[in-house]
């Protein structure tokens, strides 16, 4: 669903390299964790995957279309939450819904029942009237999350996911996403918590320093081959 080949990108007059030649495979109807510490290159790997940034080098195929020939094709595919998500104070949680609903062109009545489906999983349908403003962190997270999910895009990429949620609201989406990923569709997220990863994930990349350090299942990954560089990834 993802391959990504010698993926570069470098930031500032200084060119300091925040991705040093990656490659990825990332399968359909897997749930695929990008798991790295703080600095590593996960956001600036997944804003490359959604084309917020563009790459030096390399090439990005979601569905076996390459980013750089069909940008408008490969975003319909996608579910993208970002990780610091920034949305309209102003408006209401369901004026907001309404307008992604809009931007994927989604029918009345389809809008209706994922909006209705999603709200109540996430506990937040008696606060859609209010202004968004007025939402806690964890309300906006899951205000996103329904915008990013409910037009049913066979790729989720959500960038650390489960921060700001509570307890519940990530047992919820953990469930969705293997739903999602059962039905034949694509999750992948970032995560800097080794127990998240192993809790949800199908498959791990490991990334440090711009460089994937290992690719495996959650079983491969804790034999001891990678004990090693599991235990190094926080230090
Ligand atoms: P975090 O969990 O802290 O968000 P990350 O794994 O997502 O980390 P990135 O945000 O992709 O890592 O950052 C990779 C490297 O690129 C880091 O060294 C970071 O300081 C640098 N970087 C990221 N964004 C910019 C930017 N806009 N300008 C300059 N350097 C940047």
């Amino acid at each position: 669903m993802i391959r990504i080949q010698n993926l570069s990108k470098s930031y500032g007059k200084n060119k300091i390299k925040a991705l040093d030649g990656i490659n990825l495979e990332v399968k359909k109807g897997e749930i695929f964790g990008f798991l790295g510490p703080n600095g590593a290159g996960k956001t600036t790997t997944i804003k490359l995957i959604t084309g917020i940034l563009k790459m030096d080098e390399g090439n990005i195929f979601v569905n076996g279309m390459s980013i750089k020939d069909n940008p408008i094709e490969v975003k319909k595919q996608i579910g993208f939450v970002p990780d610091n998500p920034e949305i309209f104070n102003r408006l209401t949680g369901i004026e907001y819904l309404n307008f992604i609903a809009d931007v994927y062109e989604m029918g009345k009545e389809e809008r209706k029942t994922n909006i209705l489906k999603l709200s109540k999983e996430f506990e937040i349908e008696d606060v859609l009237g209010e202004s968004i403003g007025s939402y806690s962190h964890g309300m906006k997270q899951k205000l996103v999350l329904i915008g990013a999910l409910m037009h049913k895009p066979p790729l989720w990429i959500l960038d650390e996911p489960m921060v700001g949620l509570d307890p519940k609201a990530a047992f919820t989406l953990k469930n969705m996403m293997r739903e999602h990923a059962d039905k034949g569709n694509t999750v992948f997220f970032s995560t800097h918590v080794l127990e998240v990863a192993e809790k949800i994930c199908d498959r791990i990349a490991i990334i440090k320093g711009g460089k994937i350090i290992t690719v495996g299942t959650v079983e491969e990954l804790k034999n001891k081959k990678h004990e090693e560089s599991l235990e190094k990834l926080f230090l």
